[in-house]
């Protein structure tokens, strides 16, 4: 059984260990130029959850079989990006279970099913049994010169994640006019405001626009920057108007996150704030309608408010504006695909039967969940909940025994 994993972030990599484990032939393509590529681009954040959430027993039981002096870290650590992929994602990824087994610079462009078009066979067993046809483009990272071949696969389990793959901030969530021009995709990233990228932000004129936890951070780290250049300053927008541009998880067990928006809360709302020099001017109920771009590289940004234009003008916009699944690549097969979310159907109307908040409390849905017309082939990971943000990791352990599960019960018939 060949089994192709899209995706070489935490999940695709905790899927490789645990399909090789089980004696499957898996190839992971991550076009990268490292492992866990979106994890190292958000490095500098720290995660909320522990650590205890973010592995899986499979995956210390390879390394520590590979390496004896393997430490990992405490069970309760609330560690940085950075730090879950250099104590734990790299020597999953180095162990001796997956050697040669994941392939850098190497994109996923498309999958199809050999001999069978998107209309054809439909709820047909034929359609199982013809194999996945993997388009892949691989770059060669020092001439940057890319070639394209196809590899075959029983199972397909895509694990590419949303990350990188921005939403936009006009109107009804569609570009603006101007945006395309003159945003990059750097422009919908979390940047290191504390370090890497200081030089940009440290006596700026921002706006942050987005009301999620990204957007949260980014505030958190530019009053940061405020404290020591007063010249620092910040525009909030948000499309909500709640209280506090953060809507709050009432009694959230996550005590960082629940953290980091009180305090972006409490910058915002003058009647929350416990420090008088908030660098935030928070504008809620807010549309941005266009950009453009003065001589001097500044940005005219129009937003609309309750029917009322008005122009801000700043040195740079923060778009957390959230991120989306890539369908591209599985376009011609039969995915059926939430209009709202999406994500893979089945998993989307049951999120939408969740009543918490809490990202938390939620549990995975089961393995039926994780079934789509396509047989086969299997969405999990952030990727599996579209443009829902509520993702965690432990979700993402349980999916892959999810799909162990469906693949023995389903596909381990000889021919397939
Ligand atoms: C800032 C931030 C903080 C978070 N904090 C937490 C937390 O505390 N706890 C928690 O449980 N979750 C957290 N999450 C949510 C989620 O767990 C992470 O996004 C996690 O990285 C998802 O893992 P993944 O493997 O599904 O996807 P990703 O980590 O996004 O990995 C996808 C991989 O696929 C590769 N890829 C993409 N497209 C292709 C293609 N076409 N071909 C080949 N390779 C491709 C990418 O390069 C990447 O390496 C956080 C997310 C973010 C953004």
């Amino acid at each position: 059984m060949r089994v192709a994993i899209i995706g070489a972030g935490p999940i695709g990599l905790e899927a490789a260990a645990f399909f090789l484990l089980r004696n499957y032939d898996v190839r992971v393509y991550e076009r990268g130029t490292r492992i866990a590529d979106n994890v190292a681009s958000w490095g500098h954040v720290r995660l909320f959850s522990p650590f205890s959430l973010n592995r899986s027993d499979w995956g210390l039981q390879v390394i520590a079989e590979s390496d004896g002096d393997y430490k990992p870290p405490a069970e309760h650590a609330l560690l940085a990006g950075r730090e879950y992929l250099e104590s734990y994602l790299k020597p999953l990824s180095d162990c001796d279970l997956l050697d040669g087994c994941i392939e850098l610079n190497t994109r996923v462009v498309s999958i199809t099913k050999q001999g069978l078009g998107k209309a054809h066979a439909i709820g047909q067993a034929s359609r199982g049994k013809s194999p996945f046809v993997i388009l892949l483009e691989s770059t060669d990272p020092d001439t940057r010169r890319s070639t394209e071949r196809t590899e075959l696969a029983d199972v397909v389990i895509d694990c590419s994640g949303t990350y990188g793959n921005h939403r936009w901030l006009g109107v009804g969530g569609a570009p603006g006019p101007g945006e395309r021009r003159l945003l990059s995709s750097k422009d919908y990233l979390l940047p290191d405001i504390l370090g890497r990228d200081i030089e940009q932000f440290l006596g700026k004129q921002t706006l942050v626009v987005g009301s999620g936890y990204s957007a949260a951070t980014s505030i958190v780290s530019l009053q940061h920057l405020a404290n020591a250049n007063a010249a620092t300053r910040v525009t909030w927008v948000t499309r909500a108007s709640h209280d506090g541009p953060i809507p709050l998880i009432e009694g959230d067990t996550l005590t960082e996150r629940d953290a980091i928006a009180r305090s972006a809360n409490e910058l915002a709302v003058k009647e929350l704030a416990t420090s008088v020099n908030s660098c935030v001017t928070w504008l809620p109920g807010v549309e941005l309608e266009a950009i453009s771009q003065r001589d001097d590289g500044s940005y005219e940004v129009m937003v609309v408010k309750g029917g009322e234009r008005e122009t801000i003008v700043v040195d740079q916009i923060l778009a957390n504006v959230g991120y989306r699944p890539d369908r591209e690549m599985y376009r011609e097969l039969q995915v059926h695909e939430c209009y709202a979310s999406e994500g893979p159907i089945k998993l989307a109307a049951a999120l939408l039967g969740e009543t918490s908040s809490d990202c938390l409390a939620q549990s995975a849905h089961g393995a039926d969940s994780l079934k789509n017309p396509e047989a086969g082939f299997f969405i999990i990971g952030a990727k599996s909940y579209g443009r829902n943000s509520k993702f965690l990791l432990k979700l993402g352990l349980q999916q892959i025994q999810d799909v162990g599960e469906l693949i023995s019960r389903d596909f381990q018939q000889p021919g397939l």
